[in-house]
């Protein structure tokens, strides 16, 4: 066990200094999503970098997916390929919709649903329903995260196959989210946004489309936990509600327990 733990540290700070490296690269190209006043690991898990040009992230081919041009962290990637093949060898097909998305691309959601832009999933155009800001910030996130605290940042955490429960309770998704329950562990994924009860009561809503690799993804959760604060989370429209609402506290860490 001891072995293993060392084993552990000495590889953490091995991925660490590559990631520095990686980083440093980055940074160049990246100046304007980069927050040089922050830790690198901030930066990672506030979705502060671009996935193309991080060697910790890989494209997603075409056959896993329903479109180009997605990216996952190498590793969670790896482990989604063999849960796919398992899933093929019973005529099921895990099909990505979302993975990584940065600050950037989360604040495009994230402001297109607050002006109205785009509706929320019950229709209802936000910015004229809920005119109060925190009432409107609550609805946005039954479903989708402020910019900075998005699982989505990570690489690890990815969309299958429909955005809707519904889909999942009946016929073929039923039968794909009946699998994935009982097989999606032994590949390491875990379902953070359970029906809310006793043991997840702050929180997303339910999401049976949303898988999250544990085996890192655990790491970034205990990091976020002791390091990301909600005065942190800024630079969007409504930003000034984190405290108030307890982001970190009911969103980020407001997970099936499972996850943890
Ligand atoms: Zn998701």
């Amino acid at each position: 066990m001891k072995c293993l733990l060392v084993l552990f540290f000495l590889s953490s700070i091995f991925a660490c200094k590559k990631h520095k490296e990686t980083t440093s690269v980055f940074i160049e190209e990246n100046k304007a999503l980069v927050d040089d006043t922050i830790p690198v690991a901030l930066n990672t898990i506030m979705g502060k970098f671009n996935p193309a040009k991080d060697s910790s992230f890989v494209l997603i081919d075409e056959k896993y997916a329903d479109r180009q041009g997605m990216f996952m962290n190498k590793e969670a990637y790896h482990a989604f390929i063999k849960m796919w093949e398992a899933a093929q060898t019973e005529q099921i097909t895990l099909v990505i919709k979302s993975a990584t998305r940065n600050f950037d691309y989360q604040k495009a959601i994230w402001e297109r649903k607050w002006k109205g832009q785009t509706v929320l999933s019950n229709g209802e155009n936000a910015s004229i329903v809920y005119p109060n800001t925190k009432t409107r910030a609550l609805k946005i996130l039954e479903y989708s995260s402020m910019p900075g605290t998005s699982r989505h940042h990570w690489g690890t955490d990815i969309d299958l196959n429909n955005f809707n429960n519904s889909w999942f309770e009946h016929g073929e998704g039923l039968v794909v989210y009946n699998w994935l329950s009982n097989n999606a562990y032994i590949y390491g994924f875990c379902q953070p946004y359970t029906v809310k009860d006793s043991t997840r009561s702050n929180g997303y809503n339910e999401e049976k489309w949303h898988w999250s690799y544990m085996p890192l993804s655990k790491h970034y959760t205990q990091y976020a936990s002791k390091t990301l604060k909600d005065s942190m989370i800024t630079g969007f429209l409504g930003s000034e509600l984190c405290t108030e609402l307890s982001i970190v506290n009911n969103f980020v860490l407001g997970i099936n327990p499972k996850c943890k």
